[in-house]
Order: structure tokens, then sequence, then C-alpha cells
């Protein structure tokens, strides 16, 4: 089984996805993670991203696609159950990702769409931290730390991801009306859509996450 885990900054995509993948066996490929791991070893790939990335804009299509075929190609040799986090993203990248899955002969992914109302957005992308150290994600407005700045799990530092201020946040949301949504209406057509209100706590979602992949995969 491939999954998508589509839905706008901040819907929870990441969080789920670490359950999901745990829970059905898949292999989490994140592309915003492997955006930023490659601007922190300074790749050619990070040194072309990073500027994009902090102004809240889309890396092309042509850069994130190779990466992606990059990322499952040595995967591949071991598993073809993935789940695809935060890609495809633009129209184009729905046929790039068709056109993976025919390379590498994975079944065509389904399609699970978390819907989270704008103003809960802004409030779950401005107000996230990191630990820096072990990674926990926090947030200052739902889930905050006992200290504030430090992480309730190891102690370590709270970090905020460099698009996570509020000016980048308005511009990720602008830009994932304007050239993502467009993606869910092709996977509507295809009939592989399933849309979910990703407004509950993360335990309800992951619950409605599982209900769709049991009845249907
Ligand atoms: P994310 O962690 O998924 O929110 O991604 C962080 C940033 O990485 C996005 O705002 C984009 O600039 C870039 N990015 C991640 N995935 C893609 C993609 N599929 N296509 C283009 N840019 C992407």
């Amino acid at each position: 089984m491939n999954l998508v885990l589509f839905g706008p900054p901040g819907s929870g995509k990441g969080t789920q996805s670490e359950r999901v993948v745990k829970q059905y066996s898949l292999t989490h490929i994140s592309t915003g993670d492997a955006l930023r791991t490659a601007i922190r070893n300074k790749t050619a790939v990070g040194l072309k991203a990073r500027e994009v990335i902090e102004r809240g804009e889309l890396v092309s299509d042509e850069l994130v696609t190779e990466m992606l075929r990059e990322i499952i190609r040595p995967l591949r040799d071991t598993t073809d159950s993935f789940l695809f986090d935060g890609y495809p993203r633009t129209t184009p990248q729905v046929e790039q990702l068709a056109n993976l899955c025919e390379e590498f002969s994975l079944s065509h992914p389904a399609v699970i769409n978390l819907h989270v109302p704008e103003e809960t957005l802004i409030l779950r992308l401005t107000g996230r931290r990191i630990c820096a150290d072990c990674k926990a994600t926090y947030n200052i407005y739902f889930k905050p730390t006992r200290q504030a700045g430090v992480c309730d799990e190891c102690s370590g530092p709270l970090t905020k991801r460099v698009d996570d201020n509020p000016e980048t946040t308005r511009e990720r949301l602008r830009v994932y009306h304007e050239q993502s949504a467009p993606v869910l209406r092709i996977y509507g057509e295809q009939g592989v859509l399933y849309t979910i209100d990703a407004t509950g706590s993360t335990d309800d979602v992951a619950k409605k996450i599982s209900r769709i992949i049991e009845e249907n995969y």
C-alpha cells in the first residue's frame, strides 16, 4: 500500500505520518524534512532550496521530484510501501508521482486529505516549537511545555522553524491555495481521495486515518 498525506501547512501531516508509518509498516518520505536536511548539509539541492523555503514558496517541481527519485531508489530494494508526506504539492507533481510509481513498480497511492480551518492553521504554525535535541514538537497555544522554552522530554532548548513566522506563514497558506489545493480535484476525479476533519486530537485524527485504511485497503 502507498499513501499520500495531503493538507495545508499546519494540518498535522508530519505528526500523523509518524503514527501511520509505525502502524502499517510504511516507509516515511517527507520532502520538507529531506529539504531541511539538504539545507543543513549544504548540498547542491539545499543551496538551491534554502531561500525559497525561507520565503514560504515552493521548490521547483524538477528539483523536488529528482530529489524524491533519489530517495526512493535505494529504499525500493527493501520496500514497496511508502507514505508520501508533503508530496505532491502541485498538479505537475501529481503526474510526476504517477510516473515514479510506474518507474519503481509501486501501486498508485491513496490520498488522505487533512482538512483544518485557516484560523487554526495560523495558530498551529506560528505557535509550533521543536526541541533542538530530540525533535519533540510542542505548541505555545495548544501543547505548551511545563517550563517555557524547555523540552519536557529531554530538557533540550526549543526552536522555531525558519518558515513558521507570521509573514512566511501567510505566504505558505497563499501558495497552498494557489498551487497545492488544485491537486485535490485531480485525485477526487480519480476516486482515490479521502478528506477528513483534522481539527480533533492527534488520537482522534489517527483513528479516522486508520478507519479509511482498513475499510479500503
Ligand atoms: P513542509 O515541511 O512539508 O511544510 O515543507 C517545508 C517547505 O519545503 C515548503 O514550504 C516548500 O518550500 C518545500 N517543499 C516541501 N515539499 C515540497 C514539494 N513537494 N514541492 C515543492 N516544495 C516543497
